[in-house]
């Protein structure tokens, strides 16, 4: 069902793990912003500390939607959202790091109203305009699912002395998923995986990782990506890297880290390195990941609903039952 043309539904994030689907405005865009219809937006685990703390803003942040604006450019084309705002003329934004634009820090979904609604506002240069044959449910993965798993190794490869290296990831959710097949496409070869949840470990076996225990210290590694945030997972990861080999920090957790500065820690000669989200230069060659294993990156994609059914969804996904849900708008037009 439509809302009527000033208001809309929208995911309402109340805290204690309680969401409720309101009736808000439909934003109007300002001077440089355009309006989305939403399309799809992919759930994420970041979302927790919403769902248990509550919302500011609007959230949902891997969002894909039409441009609903005559006389647009790309009225009615499905974009994807670049979440992170910028300036694009800083120092750093000029460099092509526009995920860490020195001027504007607010991200799409956290500082500002996000994709759990019919309709958003977006920055005219956060529109990522998406090819015809990506339809609007495989769209999202471009994001966060292939964009951060994709830049990580990217950047991870800038430090990597070993040309055929050993790789281990830590996590198999989607974003070590997503790793584990860019790293496939990037050419590594033999990858080892360590994830505690069996059905999330069995799809990644499925995808062509060697599964290890999770505390295994059996093998070195001169690449370990890190995709848990999981501090044990993070102090292991010290532990096993190889002397000269890298590590690099993807998952997220908002306590404090103690490194234990010890003799391995001292002796190796290693870089250890935290990347975040993706250049927006990076786009073209996401979307080529996401053509090149398409059936598998579909996979990910296991649940779809609408709004109505995000309270209970979201539930669902906080206790592991489902890897990429995607909260769907299409077939409501
Ligand atoms: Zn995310
Ligand atoms: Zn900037």
């Amino acid at each position: 069902m439509r809302s009527n043309e000033s208001m809309m539904q929208a995911a309402d994030f109340r805290g204690n793990e309680e969401i409720h689907v309101v009736a808000a405005p439909r934003p109007e865009p300002a001077a440089n912003e355009v309006l989305l219809r939403v399309a799809s937006t992919a759930l994420c685990g970041s979302d927790f500390k919403l769902w248990r703390g509550g919302a500011e803003f609007i959230a949902g942040h891997e969002i894909a939607g039409w441009v609903e604006q005559p006389g647009h450019r790309l009225h009615g084309k499905l974009c994807a959202v670049y979440i992170p705002e910028h300036c694009g003329s800083c120092a750093t934004c000029l460099q092509g790091m526009t995920q860490s634009c020195l001027t504007v820090s607010s991200l799409i979904g956290w500082n500002r109203h996000g994709g759990y609604a019919e309709f958003l506002t977006v920055p005219e240069n956060c529109l990522l305009e998406v090819p015809e044959d990506i339809d609007e449910t495989l769209a999202p993965l471009l994001l966060d699912t292939i964009g951060t798993s994709a830049h990580a190794l990217r950047e991870a490869a800038r430090h990597l002395r070993n040309s055929s290296p050993t790789v281990l990831v830590m996590g198999a959710g989607p974003v070590g998923l997503g790793v584990l097949l860019a790293a496939h496409a990037l050419g590594y070869g033999s990858i080892d995986v360590s994830e505690p949840n069996t059905e999330r470990a069995e799809l990644a076996r499925e995808f062509g990782a060697n599964i290890v225990p999770t505390a295994s210290t059996e093998k070195r590694y001169d690449l370990i990506v890190e995709c848990s945030g999981n501090h044990a997972a993070r102090d292991l990861a010290i532990h096993l890297v190889l002397p000269a080999g890298v590590i690099v920090l993807v998952g997220e957790n908002a306590k404090p880290w103690v490194i234990n500065e010890d003799k391995v820690f001292r002796r190796k000669d290693f870089t250890m390195t935290r990347t975040f989200y993706f250049p927006k230069s990076e786009f073209a060659e996401n979307v080529a990941l996401l053509r090149a294993d398409r059936a598998r990156y579909a996979r990910l994609v296991d649940d779809r609903f609408a709004l109505a059914d995000l309270p209970r969804k979201f539930a669902d996904f906080a206790s592991g039952k489902s890897i990429k849900p995607i909260l769907s708008f299409a077939g409501e037009q």
